[in-house]
């Protein structure tokens, strides 16, 4: 099968169908050494041939797949940002989590976990040290923490907007209701971070709780996209149980909600859950996603993650190459950076705001791009 002509059409059209999808995001299941029983899978995943095709046409191939769309991504993503990397300040406001996700380190049955919640004049001084570096995007990030109501959050945001008429506020708050993201928003909220986790209701079932609703996290994206926010979505590469089919699932669905923002990472596993035994997500795999959604949307915001980055200590920088183009770098207090740990090993927990920011500054510069002070708003969004 030629898969870089999947590639082109994927460019040309944005879109492939279920079967072209399949085949191109199973090519990639295979970079390494083939054994005999990964080629009869690789025959109902990718479609090869395997009959005619040799192992090694089909290694020689899957190489070639990846690199041709990690290049073709980056290119794209060149045309319509040109070197520029927008950075978002990450502000992890309360590690309380009402949920209990199988895959979280702060979900609410972790008791090993001392939490936090930060204070409004907290956040304040946050984002105030961060607009000092050249933020100019402030990302509220949180469990679903009861205590921030609407009221409270209200409060904090039109407090940043007024402090800071030149940033954008974005929230990554989980499941409210549509009462609830409309006071949001018109308190100046402009955008709203919710990652659907797996296109497919039965894989979100295995992954969350009976008590979670895959419906209702859809429902919630839809709803936020009329209320009039830049959304994002996003899933995990690699969590449990997840399939080719799935991952096919995962970018019809990103197609049709025409998000202005994807975000995806590696799984990673946190030894304090159910899933502390599963294995983790693939740097490969998640850079040849990362492209896919590069080449089917040209102008989304794709991060480069700090998962990415604590699977592979080049993985942002290798992100940037695949296609990135934003960094979320931590503005939280160093003191309760540890306690925001949804996976193990997260890195830049111990590091002042300012080390991040030149640390991010000097990696991204080595590979040919440079941090710019934007609000970097999706290209052609008008609130
Ligand atoms: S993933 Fe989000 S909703 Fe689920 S337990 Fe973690 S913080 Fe809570």
């Amino acid at each position: 099968m030629d898969y870089e002509k999947l590639i082109d059409i994927l460019e040309r059209e944005h879109d492939l169908s279920e079967e072209q999808w399949r085949a191109v995001i199973g090519a990639q299941k295979f970079t390494g050494s083939v054994s005999g029983s990964q080629v009869s899978t690789l025959r109902d995943w990718a479609e090869v041939d395997t009959e005619t095709d040799s192992e090694t046409d089909i290694v020689d191939n899957t190489y070639s797949v990846v690199k041709y769309a990690n290049d073709k991504a980056r290119n794209i993503a060149r045309k319509v940002f040109g070197n520029r990397i927008y950075i978002r300040g990450l502000i992890e406001i309360s590690n309380y989590c009402r949920n209990n996700c199988y895959y979280c380190g702060i979900r609410r049955d972790n008791k090993a976990l001392v939490r936090y919640r930060l204070t409004k004049e907290d956040i304040m001084e946050c984002a105030k040290q961060g607009y000092g570096l050249g933020y100019r995007t402030f990302v509220l990030q949180g469990g679903e923490d009861g205590y921030y109501s609407d009221e409270v959050m209200c409060d904090i945001i039109s407090s940043i907007k007024k402090a800071y008429p030149d940033c954008a506020v974005t929230l990554s708050l989980g499941e409210r209701s549509r009462e609830s993201y409309k006071r949001m928003y018109e308190a100046g909220a402009d955008r709203y971070l919710l990652r659907h986790e797996t296109g497919d209701k039965d894989h979100y079932q295995t992954l969350h709780p009976d008590e979670m609703s895959y419906d209702n996290r859809i429902e919630c994206l839809w709803t936020l996209k009329e209320i009039g926010y830049q959304v994002g979505c996003g899933f995990m590469v690699g969590s449990p149980g997840q399939s080719v089919d799935h991952l096919v699932k995962d970018m019809k669905f990103i197609k049709k909600l025409e998000p202005q923002m994807v975000g995806i990472g590696p799984f990673v596993p946190h030894h304090e859950t159910p899933f502390a035994n599963e294995t983790q997500g693939t740097y490969e795999q998640t850079l040849y996603m990362m492209s896919l959604i590069r080449i089917m949307l040209p102008e989304v915001l794709l991060p480069a993650t700090t998962a990415l980055g604590t699977i592979n200590p080049r993985g942002r920088e290798m992100g940037i190459l695949a296609g990135g183009n934003v960094l979320m770098p931590n503005l939280s207090p160093v003191s309760v950076r540890k306690l925001y740990e949804l996976y193990d090993n997260k890195i830049c927990t111990g590091d002042e705001s300012a080390e991040c920011r030149n640390c991010l500054n000097s990696r991204v510069q080595r590979i040919g791009y440079e941090i710019v002070t934007d609000r970097g708003d999706a290209p052609s969004f008008v609130r």
